[in-house]
């Protein structure tokens, strides 16, 4: 019924011009200018909401996780910015099936944004091509010391919120990786204040929250965790060569005190983002995330000569990576993202807007009802 449906429509915007009768062309356009301005809604971003219930991350409503790549340091000269471009993220799309890439735009390092607002456009370069291709996009303040650039955050945010915060693709994510500072008395205040600036423009988009000790202490901050505000998350980060089941226990007491947890940066091998990939480890935590429903994205895109490097040195920044191009971790992501399990109906990333949009809406209510049904 479905594709009876969306046959029906035949010059439905971003479809190519396949409508030949000038009459029915002019019938569909009245058609579809009535759907888009019903559904606009709908139709921006055409991916599902992300938001949160309790200790889960929902996908267009219901319980759902997404996997893909996070790209490399955007610092200006450190050889990972030239694959912010679109090609790279359409290849992810296409080749990788990845549902989610990750900016991670330097904020204070050397040829970080505050010294080089260039690390901006980067930034929006990809969350334009994530929006283009239907993806999910992590914009990361990428930094260990954010505390100390409050103010800067504040208005970058305000700006990425009033830029994009109608997307349903953008999630915001406003600490990488603080150091051993505390929760309650460093981190929590600046997630608070970042988290009131953005939600006076967006009131929905989901927010992930850094954590003590390079965003693993989950269960500090599952422990004292941030009120008053929807859709927020906190990020969990692993590297498999050297966390194991200690930092899994850790989550799953987070995920017991109430708290969502989302893998924005992951890596297979040692946490300093060099080693060999840790098959095993690398192989239980992708089992823990599955199983718990937590979206995952890798350390990184870039050609640098180290373990955590999806690409071999050299490789072209636009896509089409063979396979004697991806380093063994980039070899082992690409399968693990192209198997990542499907969304459920109600929360699968629609392509474009479509009539049968009200049918798959209809089907997720449904089967979130069911669900719930004793
Ligand atoms: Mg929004």
């Amino acid at each position: 019924m479905q594709q009876g449906l969306r046959r029906a429509v035949p010059c439905h915007r971003g479809q190519r011009m396949t409508c030949k009768n000038p009459f029915l062309r002019g019938a569909f356009a009245v058609l579809a200018t009535g759907l888009l301005s019903l559904f606009s809604a709908t139709a921006q971003g055409a991916v599902a909401p992300v938001s949160t219930r309790g200790n889960e991350v929902l996908v267009g409503g219901q319980p759902g996780s997404v996997a893909g790549s996070s790209f490399f340091w955007s610092n200006t000269g450190w050889g990972g910015e030239r694959f912010y471009n679109p090609q790279a993220v359409a290849w992810l799309k296409k080749d990788w099936n990845a549902g989610i890439v990750r900016a991670a735009m330097g904020v204070d390092a050397p040829g970080g944004y505050l010294a080089d607002a260039s690390n901006k456009q980067r930034v929006a370069t990809l969350v334009d091509a994530a929006i283009a291709n239907d993806m999910y996009v992590i914009i990361d303040w990428h930094s260990h010391h954010a505390e100390r650039y409050r103010a800067q955050a504040i208005a970058f945010f305000q700006s990425m919120a009033r830029a994009y915060g109608d997307r349903d693709n953008v999630i915001y994510e406003i600490y990488n990786e603080p150091l051993d500072i505390s929760w309650h008395d460093t981190l929590k205040p600046y997630a608070e204040a970042v988290i009131a600036a953005i939600r006076a423009i967006d009131p929905d988009n989901l927010i992930v929250v850094g954590t003590p000790h390079w965003s693993q202490d989950v269960d500090v901050a599952a422990a004292d965790p941030i009120t008053g505000y929807a859709n927020i998350a906190y990020a969990l980060h692993f590297y498999a060569g050297t966390h194991g089941q200690a930092l899994r226990s850790k989550a799953l007491a987070a995920l017991d005190k109430g708290v969502p947890l989302f893998v924005t940066e992951w890596g297979t091998v040692n946490a300093d983002g060099d080693g060999a990939v840790a098959d095993g480890e690398t192989a239980a935590w992708m089992a823990f995330l599955k199983a718990n429903r937590i979206s995952a994205v890798n350390w990184s895109i870039t050609d640098k000569a180290e373990g955590a490097a999806a690409l071999m040195p050299g490789t072209s920044a636009t896509g089409d990576w063979t396979d004697a191009q991806l380093t063994a971790s980039g070899a082992r992501v690409r399968a693990i993202v192209r198997g990542w399990p499907a969304l459920d109906a109600g929360g699968w990333p629609r392509r474009r807007l479509r009539m049968s949009s009200i049918a798959d809406r209809g089907a997720a209510g449904s089967a979130a009802i069911a669900a719930r049904a004793p």
